[in-house]
């Protein structure tokens, strides 16, 4: 197959609207996106990704305005976290709209729903009208894309087309927050962090392992965002091994410069936007040892040290 690259919104909704696959940039990553109504359109997505097909997808849209067309209640509670940060790197998981594919949904009653603060993606799904079911455009279990460049690393001759954008702006995954109990619980961390959540519903916890063992979020439970390179937390430059081979992120100041490649953020919003990125290059550059360094667990460092640990697994 051709892999269309395009900065045309127009071809790549047509794409969509005849069941094919589409990667679009948002804020968060880039997405691989099919018609959310259209059960061949999905399955493509499940195939071209090697994902398995027991972890649902979210589906994106480009105003409020399409919500009914994808979930059929909304608790009071949901509807305040809508208000404060939809548009966002936030996705609901709520009762589905009956129309959307349970292969979409991986045959679950509830469906993940958001609408990214991106230009271009919501310019997309709106021409697209239908709501597009969109998970991260890369292969199974290897780093998330945040540059077009990465999309077509992985996916090239897999999918119809790539809607070009800039680089994503937050880097990691939307948060994911279950919205079918009585107070919202957060099935993944990502760019709406915890304490943001809180603000505006106080109750708002982390998700646990349900009593039966089994998790609420079927992704959670598979190894992600790995590189080929080996993972290592760190606590700082002093634990790490300076080698060509070898290579570093973190926000501790270093003039070790014995490692392949090295990368000091000035902030955690920083790492997170350059975690991914870096993951790619390191790969690129056949580096057996990436040392990340660990950072507090607060605002976004939730969402940034949980991606750390399942790409050091
Ligand atoms: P990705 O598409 O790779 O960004 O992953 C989507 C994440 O959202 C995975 O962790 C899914 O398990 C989770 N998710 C999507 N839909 C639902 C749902 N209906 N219920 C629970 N978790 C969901
Ligand atoms: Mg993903």
């Amino acid at each position: 197959m051709k892999t269309i690259l395009t900065s045309s919104v127009a071809k790549a909704s047509e794409i969509i609207l005849k069941n094919n696959l589409a990667a679009f940039p948002t804020e968060t990553v880039y997405g691989l996106g099919a018609n959310a109504y259209s059960s061949a359109a999905v399955k493509k997505i499940f195939i071209a990704k090697g994902r398995p097909s027991d972890n649902p997808l979210i589906v994106h849209i480009g105003d409020i305005g399409q919500l009914p067309s994808v979930i059929s209640k909304i608790p009071l509670f949901a509807e305040k976290l809508i208000a404060e940060y939809f548009p966002g790197p936030l996705t609901l998981v709520l009762p589905k709209n009956k129309n959307i594919s349970s292969l979409v949904t991986a045959g679950l009653q509830t469906v993940g729903v958001r609408i990214p603060n991106h230009n271009i993606a919501q310019k997309f799904l709106k021409e697209c009208g239908v709501p597009v079911a969109a998970p991260s455009a890369n292969i199974s279990g290897k780093p998330s894309p945040t540059t077009w460049q990465a999309v077509q690393q992985d996916l090239n001759g897999k999918i119809s087309c790539i809607l070009k954008g800039n680089p994503s702006r937050v880097g990691v995954e939307s948060t994911v927050v279950d919205c079918t109990g009585k107070t919202p619980v957060i099935l993944r961390a990502g760019g709406v962090t915890l304490e943001q959540l809180r603000e505006i519903i106080p109750s708002t916890r982390l998700s646990r392992l349900t009593a039966n063992g089994k998790v609420k979020s079927p992704g959670m439970k598979y190894r992600h965002y790995s590189p080929l390179a080996n993972v290592v937390v760190v606590g700082g430059v002093k634990e790490t091994v300076p080698l060509k081979s070898s290579a570093y992120i973190g926000m501790e100041k270093t003039k070790e410069n014995g490692f392949g490649v090295k990368r000091i953020c000035r902030t955690k919003e920083e790492y997170a936007q350059a975690l991914f990125h870096f993951f790619r290059e390191c790969d690129a550059k056949k580096i057996e040892t990436i040392y990340c360094e660990q950072v507090s667990e607060e605002g976004i460092g939730l969402a940034l040290m949980d991606r750390i640990r399942k790409a050091s697994l």
